[in-house]
């Protein structure tokens, strides 16, 4: 192994509290994830009062980003569950080592860019 693993997960796990910050943010009516983000919530919920007005105006903004920060959620669990089980970083169609780079680019990918390629088509 070639990888190292701690720097993605160090990265996979920055990732997910902004995700979740963000999902929390939005604060959405998914209460399998309420449960899991519960503890980040309460204690964000102080500074969370304060700005009433610029959270309206940021959930008008970003009302798209909801799903996709849940679905990023996902893969970067996902990836997060593959680095303890020593699988990060091989494709999970033909099984090949992913390149460095791309994992740098994309921590939470599955795919060598030739099968990501392949499926995007
Ligand atoms: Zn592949």
């Amino acid at each position: 192994m070639s990888i190292d693993t701690d720097r993605f997960r160090a990265e996979l796990e920055q990732h997910r509290e902004r995700l979740r910050s963000t999902i929390a943010h939005h604060d959405i009516g998914n209460s399998s994830l309420t449960e899991e983000t519960g503890e980040l919530m309460s204690s964000s919920s102080d500074n969370h009062l304060a700005d009433t007005a610029s959270e309206t105006y940021e959930r008008e903004f970003d009302e798209g980003l909801e799903e996709d920060a849940q679905e990023q959620l996902r893969q970067v669990d996902a990836a997060l569950q593959r680095i303890e089980a020593g699988t990060y970083g091989a494709c999970s169609v033909c099984g090949k080592q992913i390149p460095v780079e791309r994992l740098e680019a994309v921590p939470w990918t599955t795919m060598c860019i030739d099968d990501a390629r392949k499926l995007a088509r």
